[in-house]
């Protein structure tokens, strides 16, 4: 069996590995000529849009996925009408689009921000009037990683917000004043089985994530599951999916949900029976679903920008390096690692000396 993977990326070569066991090959589109996934398979090199190179995909590979949810629609129209595609290109308009995706939650009984489409200042002034200080002004589509919004305090840092998105459509969300903020990564197969991984708390730091803890026997698991598998459900979703969650004392508040694998559910690949790529795989090829149970407590740290040597981060007990291979460059996920203990106090003394370890790199 052929995996065909669109972008070549960490995620792309976190798949692969996952795959090798199972007796998985790989092949991947990406315009780098030296993305990091690209040693653990064929490379197709070039544009995602390239025709040519999209026919090339579908004819080599079995199935297709995805490692970023930004593929044009037409992109994964194409490939779809060509060969099975996971997930299916629905799912990716819905994410892609911030405004169908809040609707799409409103619609499913999910609770989100409140918020307001916004398409120049003068309706961002009247949306404020709406949604009051503090709140977050977003664009619509190809924000990550906290790119493309800018905070609102105060009626002096409405036009500068407005000039930042640079007269692309926007939505303006109410500042929710979390105490928490949490995800639930899950797998659906061609079958509809689904397993949940335990929630995962999550550390963001200008938007990008920088630790994140499996919290088993979490008190917020259930509704959380709920409203993933309501998502995943109505989608007819095939494949890992991560649910971005905000916990107000004790209610579950939507923020946003990504089609693919994600970095909240890393620490999965030693923390859990089955990590989240092979279940990405298993639910893509309808092969039976892994357990989705932690393996002790377990937490993740990214290294953004630099990673230090391995020797350094190998002198913490219980630790597991993931270098990705890429080339050190500001604000760019380059590494983590993940630490695993028997207790919570174990593990969060370990989390202090990885994530020193990765602000004495971090140029972000
Ligand atoms: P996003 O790009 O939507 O994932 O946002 C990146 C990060 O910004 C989130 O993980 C939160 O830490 C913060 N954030 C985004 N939206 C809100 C909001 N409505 N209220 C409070 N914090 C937010």
């Amino acid at each position: 069996m052929k995996i065909g993977i669109l972008g070549a990326g960490q995620l792309a070569r976190m798949i692969a590995l996952a795959g090798y066991p199972l007796g998985l090959e790989f092949v991947f589109l990406d315009p780098s000529a030296d993305a990091c996934a690209n040693p653990l398979g064929e490379h197709l090199h070039g544009d995602y849009s390239d025709p040519r190179l999209l026919a090339e995909l579908a004819a080599r590979a079995d199935v297709v996925t995805y490692e970023f949810e930004n593929v044009p629609a037409d992109v994964a129209e194409f490939l779809a009408s060509h060969t099975q595609v996971h997930p299916a290109p629905k799912a990716l308009a819905v994410a892609q689009d911030r405004l169908v995706e809040k609707a799409y939650f409103r619609d499913l009984g999910i609770p989100t921000a409140p918020y307001t489409s916004v398409d120049n200042l003068k309706s961002l002034e009247q949306a404020i009037s709406g949604i009051g200080f503090p709140a977050i002004l977003k664009s619509c589509t190809m924000g990550y990683d906290g790119k493309g919004q800018s905070l609102v305090r105060s009626t002096e840092d409405l036009a500068p917000a407005w000039e930042q998105l640079a007269g692309a459509p926007g939505v303006l969300e109410g500042f929710v004043p979390f105490n928490r903020e949490v995800s639930i990564v899950a797998a659906r197969s061609v079958s509809g089985a689904i397993v949940f991984y335990p929630l995962s708390e999550n550390v963001h730091r200008g938007g990008i994530l920088r630790i994140a803890t499996c919290r088993e026997d979490d008190p917020m698991q259930q509704q959380a599951e709920a409203y993933v598998s309501r998502l995943m459900n109505e989608l007819n979703y095939v494949g890992i999916l991560a649910l971005e969650l905000f916990e107000v004392d004790g209610e579950l508040v939507a923020n946003e949900f990504a089609p693919r694998v994600h970095n909240s559910g890393h620490w999965t690949i030693e923390g859990a029976e089955t990590s989240q790529f092979e279940n990405h795989l298993r639910a893509i090829l309808d092969l039976p679903l892994g357990s989705s149970s932690a393996v002790g407590k377990a937490a993740m740290v990214n290294f953004i920008g630099n990673v230090p040597t391995t020797e350094e981060i190998l002198t913490i007990p219980n630790v597991h390096v993931h270098l990705y291979d890429k080339s050190p460059r500001k604000g760019r996920k380059v590494a983590h690692a993940t630490v695993r203990a028997e207790t919570t106090e174990q593990l969060d003394s370990l989390v202090k000396q990885l994530a020193a370890l990765a602000d004495q790199v971090d140029d972000s």
